[in-house]
């Protein structure tokens, strides 16, 4: 749904900033604000969202003025004049509640500790204001508080006066952003700090919960600058907070500049396992991807907040293996997101990506595994078929074209199309407005492959749905890039062939029995992530009644000799499912039990330095090859 279909009160309005000051009593965890909010609106009205905030008084230029409430007290009105640049001050009051939403209280210990979660509804709690991520404007914050506290907000402190056993702190004027990415937080603190390039990137927890290991701020380090080339644009801010923040609701949550994160992601100790180090980096890559693009840019309406989530996602997997490429973390986002979402959008009842949000409120309810994982195996897709360099200048583009303000998927795609020449926008738009994907049957036909697509369901039915799917055909000079439209098409191929080249693609694929031994003999020349698909495509194809079992065993028989710890995972992971599945079949048990020992034979003793994988894969539980 655009914006324009919703009703929006405040259509045309401009937001210039909002200049906010906060006396926070510790004790009795209240506080009371004043905020001027400079504003041009384009209608007789400002609605402001406001919930469970008491307003003292108002002033508009300078007068006196009332507030009206409206739908049942979650927003206030008031009179004004349309087209005139005005000044609304407004006095206010509320409570810090320990809501893990709004300006909450959370406890470490016997601590308190004032943070703020604003995403997707919170602003409105902490103070009145047009919370809609459309509407971005400048933010000076100050805080009044006990002198002992340390505050932390999204821009450096600019001023700190000192007054008895209380402290005013003034931090610097923030860019232009969306009201659900300001941040607030007051406690008692511990910081430690390094400079990477002109950027101070500090880690923040509550007094004694400071993890003692630099690996957080080196990660953001680099990845902060890795993303600075990427995009074409440095990071924009002088400071990078990662707050450790006790009771939080959320994963981690991306205000720009004072990223907040759960304790597990910045803690980090002697017993830190290797997946927890592959996790932590994710999830600190994923939030800095936002400081660019959710951040700089911003989405119109929640309605692409699923576009939002997913690209940070697709870039932090990317950039950690730009960074720890023993990782293989393109291959942690196959077999968690991608494996994840193909397996849901299999299902009858699953549902496009995307979907109508008429109210914040409902996104926890309308955005799921499919609507994220898919959107992220989808961008990869684009990336895939478009090609990096392409797909990469369209990001740029698209970046620089809005920056500091707001867009639409559309504009993405459109970005992506221009800068590759290909038919980005249509491909984008039917994958997201339609639930499911296909399968792609490919036969031998002379000197040519056939190829047809069906909508893949998990019961084996199927439906007359086509997609525009975006081929990569491997061959033996390299990887070309199709379009296929139709149901049905046939592609020249007298040599060896192979389609989803490193499983870029958001489908399916079914050989022949011809095709596919052709593809397993050149398995050595095959990457991980296509042998992965291999494997996972034969279990699926399996499991939806496509293939026999016998088929299917065939197939994996003749890739299981594989080396990568992903491909090995994978198939491990099918044998111990068909095991539980078939406990009785001797053909299922012999089949398990001979992967498990050539499996435990290639893993071999534990040792000192050994890949991060490798130790991973050790850790997945095994068909007992003994005791069968
Ligand atoms: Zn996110």
């Amino acid at each position: 749904m655009n914006r324009s279909e919703r009703v929006d009160p405040n259509s045309g309005l401009t937001i210039e900033n909002y200049s906010i000051s906060m006396i926070i009593d510790s004790g009795r965890h209240t506080y009371r604000g004043t905020e001027e909010i400079r504003f041009r609106p384009a209608s007789d009205k400002l609605v402001l969202d406001s919930v469970d905030l008491s307003i003292a008084d108002a002033y508009l230029d300078g007068k006196a003025v009332k507030p009206t409430d409206a739908r049942e007290s979650q927003t206030v009105v008031f009179s004004c004049t349309p087209g005139k640049d005005s000044v609304l001050k407004i006095n206010f009051s509320g409570a810090i509640p320990r809501l893990l939403t709004g300006f909450y209280l959370a406890r470490y210990g016997n601590a308190d500790v004032f943070t703020t979660q604003f995403e997707s509804n919170g602003a409105r709690r902490a103070f009145p204001c047009v919370d809609h991520p459309f509407y971005k404007a400048t933010f000076d914050l100050s805080l009044d508080i006990d002198k002992d506290l340390d505050a932390i907000s999204n821009m450096p402190v600019k001023s700190v006066v000192e007054n008895g056993g209380r402290k005013t702190v003034v931090f610097g004027r923030t860019p232009r952003m969306s009201t659900y990415l300001l941040y607030i937080g007051a406690g008692k603190f511990d910081f430690r700090s390094v400079m990477h390039g002109s950027t101070e990137i500090i880690l923040a927890a509550p007094h004694g919960g400071l993890t003692r290991s630099d690996f957080p701020v080196e990660i953001a380090g680099r990845v902060l600058e890795l993303y600075g080339e990427y995009f074409g644009i440095p990071y924009m801010l002088p400071k990078l907070h990662l707050i450790s923040v006790p009771e939080f609701g959320a994963g981690a949550m991306e205000n720009w500049g004072a990223i907040t994160f759960r304790e597990i992601y910045l803690s980090i100790d002697d017993s830190t396992g290797s997946s927890n180090y592959k996790s932590i980096a994710e999830v600190i890559a994923h939030e800095l991807a936002h400081q660019w693009f959710g951040d700089l840019v911003t989405m119109e309406w929640w309605n692409d907040l699923w576009l939002n989530e997913s690209f940070a996602t697709f870039m932090s997997y990317k950039i950690i293996d730009v960074i720890k490429p023993e990782w293989d973390a393109t291959g942690d986002l196959i077999n968690l997101r991608t494996e994840g979402a193909l397996k849901n959008d299999a299902l009858k009842n699953s549902h496009p990506i995307d979907a109508t949000v008429r109210d914040p409120e409902e996104i926890a309810q309308i955005f799921d595994e499919i609507s994220y994982g898919k959107g992220a195996s989808i961008l990869r897709m684009i990336e895939g078929y478009a090609g990096k360099d392409n797909f990469r200048n369209g990001i740029r583009k698209y970046l620089k074209d809005h920056e500091y303000g707001n867009a639409k998927g559309s504009d993405l795609w459109e970005s992506i199309e221009k800068a590759s020449g290909m038919p980005v926008s249509r491909i984008m738009e039917a994958w997201i407005r339609r639930k499911g994907y296909p399968v792609i049957l490919a036969s031998r036909d002379g000197d040519a492959v056939k190829l047809r697509q069906e909508q893949f369901l998990l019961d084996g039915s199927s439906t007359n749905e086509t997609w525009p799917v975006p081929l990569t055909i491997v061959r033996e000079n390299g990887t070309e890039s199709v379009l296929m439209e139709d149901r049905e098409m046939k592609i020249p191929a007298a040599g060896f062939i192979k389609l989803n080249s490193d499983f870029t693609g958001f489908y399916r694929t079914v050989y022949d029995s011809g095709l596919f031994a052709s593809v397993s003999e050149s398995r050595n020349s095959l990457s991980g992530h296509d042998l992965w698909g291999l494997a996972n495509d034969l279990y699926a194809a399996l499991q939806s009644g496509r293939i026999p079992y016998g088929d299917y065993m065939g197939g994996i028989m003749s890739i299981w000799d594989a080396t990568d710890p992903l491909v090995l995972q994978e198939i491990n992971s099918q044998m111990n499912s068909l095991y539980l599945l078939k406990p009785h079949s001797k053909s299922v048990r012999e089949a398990a039990m001979k992967f498990a020992s050539m499996h435990l034979e290639r893993l071999g003793e534990k040792h000192p330095g050994e890949e991060i994988n490798i130790s991973i894969a050790r850790g997945r539980p095994l068909i007992d090859p003994v005791s069968g």
